[in-house]
């Protein structure tokens, strides 16, 4: 069995997957999407109805020094956030919760893609790739490109993985300073590259604007700021993907004239 997955541990989240579940049904998905719920997860009736699946999660068994070290706040203090802000719904200890879908071991693979992602074309393709892999956390500067962003990746679960992961996790003292994607990039340490195409994150919209081929991206990921966050801090740089992911979360397709970041960029036509 293969299955497209994500994760929602509140309301918010909710709303996100539901905007993710709608672009995997436009782009023709052929395989549905999973929705790892915790108990505070909201949108689940929408997302059933839109055909997920949900299945009830919760934190890994984590010690209390671990949920100590990983709180909000401490977070946020020991590793300040400094290219952009994470909203005030987001705790780094639900990020955790990724790490459950290696334990379903009805999958053969998983494509995870976080829930403040939309895709924009279809993506089955991901499925034809050996696990593990995920994308550059490229959003800066060249230099991104020697780290990977957790927001999507191919998985094949396992519940013995599991359990190597959580006994790796929670070892005294260990901070990881961005979670899930600082624990997956160290145990993981040969992953596979996709294009970053395939998780753009919404910031080379204006730091590389020369890489936002809009006819070339797969899978639109906002990290930091959510669009569905009323006049965030970079809402103005930001509003035709806002605008974009409020279409798709509306229920609209996505327009073939999509605004460039700069001038004389290829279109589909160009291909
Ligand atoms: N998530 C969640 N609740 C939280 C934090 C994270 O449901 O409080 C899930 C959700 O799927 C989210 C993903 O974990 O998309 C990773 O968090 P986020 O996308 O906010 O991180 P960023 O992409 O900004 O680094
Ligand atoms: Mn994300």
């Amino acid at each position: 069995m293969l299955a497209y997955v994500t994760l929602v541990t509140n309301a918010d989240y909710g709303r996100g997957a539901l905007a993710l579940a709608r672009s995997l049904r436009q782009a023709g998905a052929a395989h549905p999407l999973v929705v790892l719920a915790t108990e505070n997860a909201g949108y689940l009736d929408e997302l059933v109805a839109e055909g997920c699946r949900i299945i009830e999660t919760a934190r890994p068994e984590l010690s209390a020094g671990f949920q100590e070290r990983h709180s909000r706040d401490r977070q946020h203090s020991v590793a300040p956030f400094t290219k952009g802000e994470k909203p005030a719904f987001h705790d780094p200890l639900d990020n955790f919760c990724k790490l459950r879908l290696w334990q379903m071991g009805d999958y053969r693979k998983l494509v995870f893609i976080d829930a403040d992602a939309i895709v924009l074309r279809n993506v089955d393709r991901l499925f034809d790739y050996p696990a593990f892999v995920a994308a550059p956390n490229l959003y800066e500067t060249l230099q991104d490109f020697d780290r990977m962003n957790a927001g999507v990746f191919v998985a094949e679960p396992s519940v013995a993985t599991y359990e190597a992961m959580l006994a790796e996790l929670d070892q005294p003292e260990r901070f990881w300073r961005r979670t899930d994607q600082t624990f997956l990039q160290y145990f993981f340490p040969d992953w596979h590259g996709l294009p970053y195409t395939f998780n753009v994150l919404q910031y080379v919209y204006f730091n590389l604007p020369e890489l936002w081929l809009w006819p070339d991206l797969k899978i639109l990921h906002y990290q930091y700021e959510k669009p569905w966050q009323v006049g965030h801090g970079k809402s103005d740089e930001l509003k035709p993907l806002i605008d974009l992911w409020w279409q798709v979360f509306e229920g609209g397709t996505i327009p073939g004239d999509l605004p460039s970041p700069f001038a004389g960029a290829p279109t589909a036509s160009d291909r």
